[in-house]
């Protein structure tokens, strides 16, 4: 299969991190790039937090600015790595004050305020496992979390904890102390001030030894596919934050970076506060949701260089047109990446064209903690391709046999699917109270990720689909990426979801769900024009049979469209877990 490419030009300033795909990955290892860390003092272990802040401190840069904050309001706040070191050796001295103890849970709960990211570095300091919630979650998957989770303590805001905690405290026996940004709300035992806590405390602290591989954070899955699951990762993975804030995210000195994902979600954690602060940049943060004219002005604003993004807010910049982005002073602005779900090749020409720049698409999960294929900067790019896998990391195309073991599929262009060879430093450790899932997760040293894909005879990976979203339709195999993103090269189109519906001849036949961009309107000959755009597309084998107009697709919070729920809705099957969907369906989730 031919496929058009975006040729790299002549390495810009700085070079990439990563100029020579194959030299690099044939000399990396893991136990080499560990000196890109310090460890803490004296071989005492490895903590994310002392790397992420503290030892740049050490090395005479405490006084860069680590985290530049802009309010919804306007407001703006700074905090060097000197200043960002303190405020969470305070946050670590409270915890202790309290008795929490190492190993026990923090949650936190709130928009993205500066305290959210004191209190991530302090908890990890102190050696609590973290738990990051979003914040505009309903009280019950909050609760829920938080009650699977064990937690001890909750680091929050008055408005979120009345609203939509405090009525369910009881299911949560074990949480000893509320800690609230704000004013304490009278009568409530176990309530504390942030700010008189934290201001009591002392701004130093001496950490203890930390073993890598102590659990640091627990993440909840985004419940596309189903349930969330709870996903613990170790103080190790804070390597492959710093490799692939170098490798993937091409991160140098000087940089002024900006994740867009909400640290409820593990992207707004691995890449909206550690990689970024491990590899020593500015990191902004943006408290305001997502709207196409104030993310250009923070990119303006602020002179973002290195931007990280999510494929539905770029869907939602291409509705708007490249015309918003007039007049807007990109020129700081040196790489842009995306995550979370497939990129479609329209968007990243799209990129090319409004911001000079083409999207780097790049593939992960929550299990596996950070970015494990991916377009380098000096790479070329396939659009439609998610990359080549991260140095350090062994991808391969595989095929589950009856009896138990894995066939890898060594052809070109045959799908199968992901799996990556263990172990890497930001593996998931475990299932939170789901063992015998973790442990079938692993099959012969690989670690299957649910996703199908295939790999290029030039060795880039397509993804193809979810595993539980491929369609078979008479003896072909369907991924829905490929069928949305030819209805996404139709001018008309804004957003496609494809799922496959049950049908006695063909076993399953496709049928898409389109949102259309504005000035364009549903109805029979629109419907008829894009069926036959599919079909001069695809094949009639593979193009969708029926299509239906919605004004949006249903998507989770972090921004994914749900195909279980359009085809649950459309068979009239139970919905599942709605925990993690988008309440108004309209907006383009948090990332
Ligand atoms: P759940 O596991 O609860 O169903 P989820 O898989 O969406 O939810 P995440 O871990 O947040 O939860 O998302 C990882 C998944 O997102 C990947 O397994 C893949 O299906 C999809 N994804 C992420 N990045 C990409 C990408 N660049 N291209 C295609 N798919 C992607
Ligand atoms: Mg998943």
């Amino acid at each position: 299969m031919e496929h058009a490419r975006i040729h790299k030009p002549a390495p810009t300033q700085p070079p990439p991190h990563l100029l020579d795909y194959e030299a690099t990955v044939a000399q990396f290892s893991w136990v080499q790039a560990a000196a890109l860390l310090d460890g803490l003092p004296g071989g005492a272990g490895l903590n994310m937090a002392y790397e992420a802040v503290d030892r740049h401190v050490k090395h005479g840069r405490g006084h860069r600015t680590a985290i530049r904050w802009l309010g919804k309001n306007g407001e703006r706040q700074s905090l060097s790595y000197t200043e960002l070191a303190r405020a969470s050796n305070q946050f670590a001295n409270a915890l202790e004050g309290l008795g929490v103890l190492p190993g026990e849970r923090v949650f936190v709960l709130m928009g993205r305020l500066p305290e959210l990211y004191v209190a991530v570095l302090g908890a990890l300091k102190a050696r609590c496992v973290v738990s990051p919630l979003f914040s505009a979650f309903g009280p019950e998957p909050i609760v829920t979390r938080a009650e699977m989770g064990d937690a001890r303590v909750l680091v929050t805001t008055p408005e979120l904890y009345q609203r939509k905690v405090r009525d369910l405290r009881e299911r949560l026996p074990g949480l000893k102390h509320v800690i609230v940004v704000g004013a304490v709300p009278a009568d409530e035992p176990g309530v504390h001030p942030w700010g008189a806590l934290v201001s009591a405390a002392s701004t130093r602290y001496t950490m203890a030894p930390t073993d890598p591989e102590s659990t640091a954070l627990l993440h909840f899955t985004s419940g596309t596919t189903g349930r969330p699951k709870g996903v613990e990762h170790a103080h190790a993975a804070v390597l492959a934050h710093a490799v692939t804030g170098r490798y993937a995210l091409d991160l140098h000195d000087g940089d002024v970076f900006w994740c867009t994902a909400d640290p409820g979600w593990v992207t707004g954690t691995s890449y909206g506060i550690l990689a970024p602060l491990v590899c020593g940049v500015t990191n902004v943060v943006v408290e305001a949701e997502f709207d196409a004219q104030t993310w250009y002005g923070v990119l303006q604003s602020e002179r973002v260089t290195v931007w990280y993004t999510a494929p539905t807010a770029i869907r939602m910049m291409m509705k708007l047109g490249a015309d918003a982005l007039k007049g807007v002073d990109l020129s700081a602005l040196r790489f842009m990446a995306s995550v979370g779900e497939p990129l479609n090749p329209e968007a990243v020409v799209w990129g090319l064209e409004a911001f000079g720049l083409p999207f780097h698409d790049n593939w992960w999960q929550t299990e596996t903690g950070g970015i494990m294929v991916s377009n380098y900067a000096a790479m070329d790019i396939k659009p439609g391709s998610m990359g080549k896998p991260l140095p350090g990391i062994t991808a391969a195309v595989v095929r589950r046999l009856a009896d138990g073991c894995l066939e890898l599929i060594d052809a070109p262009d045959v799908d199968g699917e992901l799996a990556l060879k263990t172990p890497w430093p930001s593996m998931m450790r475990a299932y939170l109270h789901e063992d015998e899932r973790y442990r079938k997760c692993f099959v012969d040293g690989w670690y299957l990720t649910g996703d199908l894909a295939h790999r290029d005879a030039d060795g880039y990976y397509w993804f193809v689909g979810r595993a539980d979203d491929v369609i078979k339709s008479s003896g072909h195999l369907i991924g829905p990426f490929e069928v949305e993103s030819a209805l996404m090269e139709h001018p008309a189109v804004a957003e496609a979801g494809v799922i496959g519906l049950p049908d006695p001849m063909a076993g399953e036949v496709v049928k898409a769900f389109v949102a259309l961009k504005p000035g364009y309107e549903a109805g029979e000959p629109l419907r008829r024009e894009l069926l036959g755009h599919a079909r001069k597309r695809l094949g009639a084998a593979v193009a969708p049979k029926q299509i239906d107009f919605r004004d949006n697709l249903p998507k989770t919070r972090s921004g994914k469209i749900m195909r279980r729920l359009l085809k649950a809705r459309e068979l009239g099957l139970p919905e599942g877990d709605l925990s993690t969907l988008e309440s108004d369906e309209k907006k383009g989730g948090s990332t």
